[in-house]
């Protein structure tokens, strides 16, 4: 009986299980190692922070899932993988041998390079410590926190700072949110006009923003910028990228320069065949697409059909991502902002869309 090991139950995985599930394959040995039963869903985290959703609402139990595609659960950390023995150890020691290995285990976030940010704040990934930081700083009884800066300005920084505004506001407290960011200009992968309307959005709502300096330093309550310039932040939200899991360093994978795992066309390892990765945890050799949830999720298919093909010994089909994708932005209060390429618009009709596609995506994986 060959062996399939999933290691990470992110986006791709999660439509691995469903479709192995609705399979049925009696010949596999498959398991899934993850270091929680619960994943969640990027496209509700900032729902979960307005207050729309729960978080349980929010996430994937990964142990039906698991169940209904016959896989063992395995609850644990993937810390090291012998590409070239095909080992993968998790960080209670255990070792799972593979036939074939699939990773989407997301990013972690960038080493905070900032004196004194680790002791400041909180980086939204992994996503459990940030949401239970959120709900304690809404659960201060009086207020402390007063000021909050996110760092980093990106569709996730963005959506971030809209939803904590709009959830504050309807609470009995004053605290300002701030929206930091290196680059002279928000969202710069995305068009000037849904640039123009998420500025005015963030100004409508009130939310401070600070473009164009590297934060340098964080003391005394304040953060201090690259041009001399600071401003009160209590509490900062680390929203600043994706890195790569140091523990790929040592598996003998080829890697892209940033440390991601190097795929080709059929989301296999450029290097090691038996090794697929999809999601933020792999680079795409050929079509390089950001880094996003939707990537992950549209990779779920081909990479159900490329380890099937890969178990089978049958040759895999390329899959060709698409070179744009709509991106619907949340402002926290029931609006948001749909991108498009060169187009934008923003209204309330955007948000129901967004509300139910996120809720559609979510049904699938239901018990
Ligand atoms: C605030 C915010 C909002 C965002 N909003 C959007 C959005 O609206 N749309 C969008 O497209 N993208 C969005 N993103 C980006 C999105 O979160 C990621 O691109 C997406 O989650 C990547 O999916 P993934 O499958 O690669 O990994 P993830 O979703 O990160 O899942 C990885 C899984 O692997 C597990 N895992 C981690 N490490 C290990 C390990 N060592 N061993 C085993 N398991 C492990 C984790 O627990 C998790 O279950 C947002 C990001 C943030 C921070």
């Amino acid at each position: 009986m060959k062996r399939l090991v999933l290691a990470g139950g992110g986006h791709a995985h999660v439509e691995v299980l469903r479709r192995i599930g609705l399979g049925r394959r009696s010949d596999l040995d498959i398991v899934l190692v993850s270091p929680l039963p619960l994943t969640p869903y990027s496209g509700m985290l900032p729902g979960v922070v307005a207050g729309h959703y729960t978080v349980e609402e929010a996430c994937i139990d990964l142990v039906p899932l698991a169940r209904f595609a016959g896989a063992r659960f395995v609850h644990g950390r993937v810390t090291a993988i012998d590409a070239h023995g095909k080992i993968v150890q998790t960080d209670d020691g255990s070792e799972f041998s593979y036939d074939v290995l699939s990773i989407d285990t997301g990013s972690v976030p960038p080493r905070n390079a900032i004196a004194g940010a680790d002791a400041s704040g909180v980086s939204v990934k992994p996503v459990e410590p940030f949401l239970d930081a959120w709900q304690a700083v809404l659960d201060e009884r009086p207020p402390r926190t007063r000021c909050i800066a996110v760092v980093g300005a990106g569709a996730g920084g963005v959506e971030l700072a809209l939803a904590m505004r709009a959830r504050l506001r309807k609470m009995p407290r004053d605290t300002e949110v701030v929206l930091c960011g290196e680059s002279p200009d928000l969202l710069p992968s995305h068009s000037s006009s849904a640039r123009r309307r998420v500025r005015a959005a963030i100004a409508s709502r009130g939310v401070g923003l600070r473009l164009g300096h590297r934060v340098t330093r964080v003391a005394d309550g304040k953060l201090h910028f690259a041009n001399g310039t600071s401003i009160d932040a209590d509490w900062i939200v680390w929203a600043t990228g994706a890195a790569a899991p140091p523990w790929l360093r040592t598996s003998g994978l080829a890697l892209d320069p940033a440390g991601f795992v190097l795929t080709d066309a059929s989301l296999r390892s450029v290097s090691h065949p038996a090794v697929h990765a999809a999601g933020d945890v792999a680079t795409a050799q050929d079509h390089p697409h950001p880094k996003s949830g939707v990537y992950a999720v549209r990779q779920g298919p081909p990479l159900f059909a490329n380890l099937m093909h890969a178990l089978d010994g049958e040759t895999p089909r390329p899959w060709v991502p698409q070179p744009r994708t709509l991106a619907l932005l949340s402002t926290g209060d029931g609006v948001a902002i749909a991108s498009w390429g060169a187009f934008a618009v923003t209204g309330a009709w955007a948000w129901w869309w967004k509300d139910r596609i996120d809720r559609g995506f979510m049904g699938r994986y239901r018990p």
